[in-house]
């Protein structure tokens, strides 16, 4: 069993690589901002609770989103390996997601973060949003969920990068040289970078 976190800006490509990976290591998929946009489309409860925020580019509170997570993971007993992406954002839910694994004998032995720079992110959002027209991609919400990338959830790479999990490619280039550096990774041929 593999999991695996998938690391990056919004528009750093994740949800391309993640469907690679999931094609060739058959992990469940656990994307938050997915799971997110079902429960507001669908007006769950918790849809409900958190429209507003996730309208306005903001993360949702810790408290709402770890307790999503834990539920999803509970209803995939069976999993080969979890694909972790949009997830976690703040140290809070890195520590949750420990806890969690190390509840079930388990662990996240990989961290995969995409290294794209800021402009290249919002050069992508910009492109994406001509295409899917996410409600949460519109020009106003675009700085905030960077704002929020670049002032929280970089934090979490210090976390992995103490436990020796942290791996670094680069996010810009083609989908399949990226996956390439991935898949290095997970099969232990990268050559470690010094
Ligand atoms: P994403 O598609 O992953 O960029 O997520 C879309 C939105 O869902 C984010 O802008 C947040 O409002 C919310 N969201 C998704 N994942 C998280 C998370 N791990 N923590 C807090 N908020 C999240």
């Amino acid at each position: 069993m593999i999991n695996l976190v998938l690391f990056g800006p919004p528009g750093a490509g994740k949800g391309t690589q993640s469907e690679k990976l999931i094609a060739r290591y058959g992990f469940v998929h656990i994307s938050t901002g997915d799971l997110f946009r079902w429960h507001t489309k669908n007006d769950t409860p918790l849809g409900k609770r958190v429209k507003e925020i996730m309208n306005s580019g903001a993360l949702v509170p810790d408290e709402i989103t770890i307790a999503m997570l834990k539920e999803e993971l509970d209803k995939n007993p069976q999993a080969k390996g979890f694909l972790f992406d949009g997830f976690p954002r703040t140290v809070p839910q890195a520590e949750a997601l420990d806890q969690f694994m190390k509840s079930n004998g388990s662990a996240i032995h990989f961290v995969v973060a995409l290294n794209v720079t800021e402009e290249e992110v919002r050069t992508r959002i910009a492109r994406r949003r001509t295409v899917e027209n996410r409600a949460d991609d519109e020009e106003e919400k675009l700085n905030k969920r960077i704002t929020e990338y670049f002032s929280k959830t970089i934090h979490v790479l210090p976390y992995y990068e103490q436990k020796g999990r942290l791996n670094t490619v680069n996010g810009i280039g083609s989908i399949d040289g990226i996956f390439d550096n991935i898949t290095r990774i997970i099969d232990g041929k990268a050559t470690p970078v010094s």
